[in-house]
């Protein structure tokens, strides 16, 4: 197999799903696909991977691009602005995967599985019983010509699976492929399951849509989070099977919490459009987020750590990445976020107040639920203090019901987030969930509300919830229920 070209004009991408709030590992990888193509005057580009139906989120997509604009991380191909490798959302292409498949079905590296739901469910049971990995035992790759024959002319569903050598004239037995920040690594394919590649319903995974599109689109290095090393030999046998150049490969180190543990929203906030509407300065995540792992030298600025998007195309150095997971830590973003603001002139900071803490149209939506509901107009301030700040914090008395213990109320409380976290952020969506879990749970609708309202408002008197909610955003309110949640359990555990 050979390399990419070095001569290859540079062409990089970012390829997020469309599964819900903008994610702060898309901007990270964002980041460092956009300093490494405007280092070598390449192109960024962005691809929306949307094959995944059930996880699609119709709001998702507008989200990814407003924040990544937000930071200043601009593409020059991408769904909304065109270019000449399109459509560059999946969805818009499953023809060209559908032909895909079957260049792999005719070339004998992919075969047809006829295998049902039912009976793949009850060999990974079996497997999983006998402490085996999970795997496809190859059922159908060696159907008889009659066999194949007798199902395709019955109509019988069958997805498209990679055959992964041992296979026909290929009987290598493993795949290495050089990572540029790693080097070599090698995957037996005893350890690569025959990957599903075009699903029943025609549509691809993500695995095939992700190589024909980067070949289609002339991509030179796959710069990506480490949690893909383990999808790349799939990647790599594809490119082959298909007699395709192989890109480079750079798996950037995971995000983690404090404790080193994977970057979960349980732990930190992690969408951006919490760090947006919380009133982060763009400057400061694209800034802290260029700390992460390395790669700026330590001595720039006279080691502030404080440098611009435009410094960092200037000076940062890929191979300096350490593996070793950075840490997102919240404490450090804000001090940064605090030496940002403090650079502002004054009136510019009195601007971003204005427009971030007390837009117009945030302010218009909040005085729609003021005006039946106030005497004099300075009234507004006291009913809406939560609106505008950052931090709320209800006493025992306030969010305690009184039928209820302090623990039945945090476990309500917990499945309220629960509920939340995957709900529709309407007035109706939001209606429906709660009274379906409050029904569920035998809670009154008053309890429910009550409780809810202390959490997001501090108080037990507020301008109506749902709407309040609404407004207030779902990013920040999920924050305001994971922040008291987390604060009651430390007081919990204090007394114990
Ligand atoms: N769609 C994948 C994601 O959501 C893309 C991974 C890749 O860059 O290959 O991150």
């Amino acid at each position: 197999m050979t390399s990419t070209s070095t001569e290859a004009p540079i062409r990089v991408r970012i390829a997020p799903s469309p599964t819900g709030d903008p994610h702060v590992g898309t901007a990270y990888i964002g980041l460092l696909n956009y300093i490494y193509a405007r280092q070598r005057s390449g192109k960024f580009i962005l691809r929306i991977e949307d094959t995944d139906r059930t996880r699609f989120v119709s709001t998702s997509e507008q989200m990814i691009f407003d924040s990544l604009r937000w930071l200043g991380l601009n593409w020059d191909e991408g769904p909304d602005v065109g270019g000449p490798f399109g459509p560059y959302r999946q969805s818009e292409r499953t023809e060209i995967y559908r032909k895909h498949a079957e260049i792999l079905l005719t070339n004998g590296t992919a075969y047809r599985c006829f295998c049902t739901p039912e009976e793949l469910e009850s060999v990974r049971k079996q497997q999983i019983a006998a402490k085996l990995p999970p795997r496809y035992p190859g059922t159908c790759r060696h159907l008889s010509p009659e066999q194949l024959e007798r199902y395709l002319a019955a109509n019988k569903p069958y997805t498209i699976r990679l055959a992964v050598p041992p296979q026909g004239n290929d009987l290598t037995s493993s795949t290495t492929f050089r990572d540029e920040l790693r080097g070599e690594i090698t995957f037996e394919h005893n350890n690569v399951d025959d990957q599903v590649l075009l699903k029943s319903d025609g549509f691809p995974t993500y695995h095939l849509a992700n190589v024909v599109d980067d070949h289609l689109m002339q991509i030179t290095d796959v710069i990506r989070a480490e949690e893909w090393i383990s999808s790349t030999p799939k990647h790599v046998l594809l490119y082959k099977a298909f007699g395709w150049q192989v890109p480079r490969f750079w798996h950037m180190p995971l995000l983690r919490n404090l404790d080193k543990s994977k970057i979960s929203k349980r732990k930190n906030p992690v969408s951006l459009i919490y760090y947006r509407d919380s009133g982060y300065l763009p400057e400061a995540i694209i800034n802290f987020l260029g700390l992460m792992g390395g790669g700026m030298p330590a001595d720039i600025n006279s080691g502030t750590e404080q440098f611009t998007l435009a410094e960092m195309v200037e000076h940062f150095v890929f191979a300096n990445i350490r593996l070793g997971g950075p840490v997102f830590d919240l404490t450090k973003l804000k001090w940064l976020n605090g030496e940002y603001l403090r650079k502002l002139s004054p009136e510019d900071f009195f601007q971003a107040i204005r427009t971030r803490v007390f837009g117009d149209d945030y302010l218009r939506q909040i005085s729609a639920l003021m005006q039946t509901r106030i005497e004099t107009l300075t009234q507004f301030g006291d009913l809406t203090g939560f609106f505008f700040s950052d931090h709320v914090v209800p006493t025992a008395d306030t969010f305690l019901p009184k039928k209820h213990t302090l623990e039945e109320t945090l476990t309500f409380a917990q499945d309220q987030l629960a509920v939340l976290e995957a709900t529709d952020w309407t007035h109706e969506a939001l209606e429906r969930a709660l009274k379906n879990l409050g029904e569920e749970k035998s809670w009154s609708v008053k309890e429910n509300f009550m409780l809810l309202r202390a959490i997001i408002s501090g108080s037990t008197a507020s301008p109506p919830l749902l709407e309040s909610m609404v407004i207030f955003g779902k990013a920040r309110s999920l924050d305001r229920i994971r922040r008291f949640l987390d604060l009651q359990k430390k007081l919990a555990s204090q007394k114990k």
